[in-house]
């Protein structure tokens, strides 16, 4: 019995990772065709570091400035320009 739950988890895991795999690939295909032309966000990411992302597609695109990082986390502004400056 235990056998055949472990094999379930194991196929399991690999169909996640397959859709995972897809769903990458199709996150990276929109994000390709995306300019980041509008304004970015500053949001902390997974590890708790402030990231800049693009508002139209959130692809990661660069840390924060200093400054910035002081506007957002003094003032609350997440709206910054794409690109450094
Ligand atoms: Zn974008």
């Amino acid at each position: 019995m235990e056998h055949n739950n472990k094999l379930d988890s194991l196929n399991r895991l690999y169909e996640i990772d397959h859709q995972l795999k897809k769903l990458g690939k199709e996150k990276k295909e929109i994000q390709d065709k995306c300019f980041h032309k509008v304004d970015g966000i500053i949001k902390f990411d997974e590890s708790n570091i402030l990231k800049v992302y693009c508002c139209d597609c959130y692809k990661e695109l660069r840390y924060p400035t200093k400054e910035e990082q002081d506007n957002f986390l003094n003032n609350g502004n997440t709206r910054v320009p794409t690109a450094n400056g």
